[in-house]
């Protein structure tokens, strides 16, 4: 069974995909770490981010992975041909290039490939942006989350704040604006709900509250 589940970022797409993955025990894939990975790439290697052909060069050629930390029951590491990228993923640089170089055809058909490779282990949840309207169309459940502009840069500042980072509200709420806009109207794949898709505005709920919601989803599909 695969559980898609997308939304926009600080949405509590993460967190929520992680709980009820180890709630009912599936595996779980993140797929922004991917683009994530490439865009880290692409940043190192001094690829301009939107040359298609040496972008996608690095996406094709690439193979992104994930491990376990030991004692931990989900995937905790990211790696990008073989190399722990898990931190260096989120930092504020590949915040700001991920989405360009998430834009390119070719970049997308690699990873869209990758994600089905995996995908097809049998139960799993998967996040991320176009799930339920690309990679698995056919998935059994199809979640998408939202949640208010100013919720989620709260959020997001407080997970920054969590890692230590020195926080600048405004430069929170700046860098997801700019990000959203760029994922929801690009060309190829766009964030946007699946027609079947059951959305939960997650503003103003608790965690413990969208899982449960999404697990009461689940149970209709396993007594
Ligand atoms: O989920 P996360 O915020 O880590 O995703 C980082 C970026 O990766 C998104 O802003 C988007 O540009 C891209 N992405 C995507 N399609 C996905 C997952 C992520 O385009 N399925």
């Amino acid at each position: 069974m695969i559980i898609a589940i997308d939304g926009p970022a600080g949405s509590g797409k993460s967190t929520v995909a992680k709980l009820v993955a180890e709630k009912l025990g599936f595996h779980y894939l993140d797929t922004g770490a991917m683009y994530r990975a490439v865009a880290f790439r692409a940043l190192v290697d001094g690829v301009r981010l939107t040359d298609e052909e040496r972008v996608g060069l690095i996406a094709e050629n690439c193979e992104v992975s994930f491990a376990h930390d030991e004692g931990e029951a989900l995937p905790t590491r990211v790696f990008i041909d073989g190399q722990d990228v898990t931190a260096a993923i989120r930092a504020p640089q590949v915040d700001d290039a991920v989405s360009a170089v998430a834009s390119l055809q070719r970049v997308r058909a690699a990873m869209v490939k990758q994600q089905r490779r995996i995908g097809a282990q049998d139960d799993i949840v998967i996040e991320g942006r176009d799930i339920g309207t690309v990679v698995f169309p056919d998935a059994e459940l199809k979640v998408f989350l939202t949640a208010s502009p100013e919720e989620r840069s709260r959020r997001r500042a407080a997970q920054q704040a969590a890692q230590g980072v020195l926080v600048d509200p405004a430069g929170v709420r700046d860098a997801i604006d700019k990000r959203d806009l760029a994922d929801s109207t690009r060309q190829i794949a766009p964030l946007t709900p699946a027609p079947d898709a059951r959305v939960i505005d997650t503003t103003g709920l608790s965690l413990d509250e969208v899982v449960a919601r999404v697990v009461a989803y689940i149970e209709v599909w396993r007594p």
